[in-house]
């Protein structure tokens, strides 16, 4: 039987008060870009102070704040952050059937953009911090809450800035941010998605150098066309080298049902056929953890030429979308690139901008809090620690702050990870009302464990 407040959370009910909030944050348009979540922020900062509570609103760029408030305990103990950015990204209203900056709550969902990517956890998160100031801050150390900007396209002015610039306000022992707590249920079982790390991005362009002059004579030295269209080839095919340490066992334990092929998938010398086997079968689970064994080279723009078609390339390049596991290097990825295209050549590689990956251990306090409150709602579910293979904000925190322990873990009750994964940066995107409830209890109920 699931524990009390689980049971009320998963109400529509309760859910009432966080789905109204979250409505009226969506209403505010802070589409990326340009952001404009000081308009955000300010709602919030007078929201907490009809809730008697004082928060600040700081940042950088006047049109480019965030707010953060803090809550002290009763007693004294560790940092909790929660956190979650304000931000969205663009739409296109003619795809919606519903206008994306209503905040319509109908059928059971609130409907519009940031429902679900992740006003819904500013939302669930504000209800959480404001029940627990209203019942006189009841547990050991402080909460803190942190509504960023700028998570969709720079990461210039909201989590990366506040770590940087006023660690007096967010450093903290525990962080909760986005990235996680969608579910898959599988014969009876539920698993949560409790993201522990994310991938790094070595994102770079290569560039070939090809001799002019007139397209008439085919050229028999270089052609730089050619010559990024065989690496091109080359990288896509390429078969970086394996690692184990990222790879999700616990998810793959509960999401792949045949005992066999979940040997293969840990058996360095099967897992690339096991992986096209899993594929065939189950494209979901596949895309969780395929990108999960290594580096990934995925070319993404081209360019090469001028207007005239009679005329040599005297370059051309093409740009690659290269993610890393926590631990590896522009050194690694260059190891892979020559490994690729045949050893160092008539190519050069320029770096776009490389963030490391990084990552939490789980088996410590703040997983076997989730763990607890998460069993407490759905008996039997578990949360299996899984690495993102894109990015959270959630990186510059473990840049930062090395001790803390940062997770993605925003859980759903009623609606599983098929249904809400689609929703993500889609038209229609929406959330039901007992999901951003329960999500605003999970919260409340997490302090109390967490911070006991
Ligand atoms: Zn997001």
């Amino acid at each position: 039987m699931a524990a009390a407040w689980a049971s009320d959370a998963a109400s529509d009910e309760s859910g009432r008060e966080t789905a109204e909030l979250l409505s009226r944050l969506i209403q505010i348009n802070t589409t990326n870009p340009p952001g404009n979540e000081t308009a955000v922020a300010h709602f919030l900062r007078d929201y907490f102070a009809a809730h008697g509570v004082e928060g600040e609103v700081v940042g950088e760029w006047p049109e480019r704040q965030n707010f953060v408030a803090r809550l002290q305990g009763s007693r004294p103990g560790p940092t909790l952050v929660v956190m979650a950015h304000m931000d969205v990204v663009p739409c296109e209203p003619e795809q919606w059937s519903q206008p994306p900056f209503s905040g319509l709550i109908k059928d059971g969902y609130v409907w519009g953009r940031g429902a679900d990517d992740i006003k819904n956890l500013v939302a669930a998160e504000t209800v959480a911090f404001l029940r627990l100031a209203a019942a006189g801050a009841d547990f050991a150390g402080t909460l803190v809450l942190a509504a960023t900007a700028d998570e969709e396209v720079g990461d210039q002015c909201g989590a990366r800035w506040l770590v940087q610039n006023r660690p007096d306000l967010v450093r903290c022992d525990y962080l909760l941010n986005e990235g996680g707590g969608e579910y898959v249920e599988i014969g009876g079982q539920r698993t949560y998605m409790l993201t522990v790390g994310e991938k790094g991005t070595a994102q770079f362009k290569l560039t070939f150098q090809g001799e002019t002059g007139h397209a008439s004579v085919p050229p028999h030295g270089r052609n730089a066309v050619a010559e990024m269209a065989r690496a091109i080839k080359a990288l896509v095919e390429h078969e970086p080298e394996l690692r184990f340490d990222c790879v999700p066992e616990l998810l793959i334990e509960r999401l792949v049902g045949d005992a066999g092929l979940r040997a293969r998938l840990l058996d360095p010398a099967l897992v690339r056929p096991a992986l096209a086997e899993l594929r065939a079968v189950d494209v979901e689970t596949a895309d969780l953890i395929e990108p999960l064994y290594g580096i990934t080279l995925v070319p993404t723009i081209v360019r090469a030429g001028g207007e005239a078609v009679n005329v040599l390339a005297s370059h051309a390049e093409v740009t690659v979308d290269c993610r890393t596991l926590p631990g590896q290097t522009e050194d690694d990825v260059r190891r892979e690139v020559e490994a690729a295209l045949g050893g160092p050549g008539a190519w050069e590689l320029e770096w776009l901008g490389t963030v490391a990956g990084n990552d939490s251990p789980v088996g410590n306090d703040f997983s076997r809090a989730i763990d607890t409150v998460i069993a407490e709602a759905v008996p039997g579910a578990v949360a299996a620690p899984m690495h993102c293979v894109g990015f959270t904000d959630s990186n510059w925190y473990r840049a930062a702050f090395p001790d803390v322990i940062a997770y993605g873990f925003g859980p759903y009750i009623a609606e599983d990870y098929l249904a809400t994964g689609p929703r993500c940066h889609n038209h229609d995107e929406r959330i039901t009302v007992r999901d951003v409830g329960f999500q605003a209890a999970f919260v409340e109920r997490l302090v109390h464990e967490l911070l006991r």
